[in-house]
């Protein structure tokens, strides 16, 4: 993969990613739901030193099942949902794939939280999905 570029919608802040992702994956837990307003997130995580951030944002931390905060940045002024992370590991970062500036290399290897998915949220049944959060949090 070559280096991936994205933005919030209005622009204020952009990153660039240089490595591969660690894993992808959609959750549909009620947080991610409340966040994006939609039926789930779509997530890329990477390695923090991977991923170049431009621009100021604004976080919010809301506590996991796990009892750690996943800390959610978003732009101040166009209220986009750019990346995320976990307090239980500051080297890893997720990145919304709707951002990315083209997202065709975006495939979910996991589904995380089915068990709050929204009937009308289709999801491709072949991907791995889980009822809660199987290992680590994912988003
Ligand atoms: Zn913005
Ligand atoms: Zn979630």
């Amino acid at each position: 993969m070559t280096e991936i570029t994205g933005k919030c919608l209005c622009g204020g802040i952009s990153y660039k990613i240089s490595g591969e992702p660690l894993r992808m994956g959609q959750c549909h837990c009620k947080h991610c739901q409340r966040a994006s307003g939609t039926g789930h997130m779509s997530l890329a995580f990477f390695k923090r030193d991977d991923v170049e951030i431009t621009g100021s944002y604004t976080e919010y931390s809301s506590e996991a099942d796990s009892g750690n905060h996943n800390i959610r940045a978003f732009c101040p002024t166009c209220g986009a949902r750019v990346f995320s992370r976990n307090s239980a590991n500051d080297q890893v970062i997720g990145i919304t794939a709707g951002c990315a500036d083209e997202s065709d290399w975006f495939a979910p290897q996991f589904i995380v939280y089915n068990k709050d998915k929204p009937e009308w949220d289709q999801m491709d049944s072949s991907v791995n999905t889980f009822d809660a959060m199987p290992t680590k949090p994912a988003g």
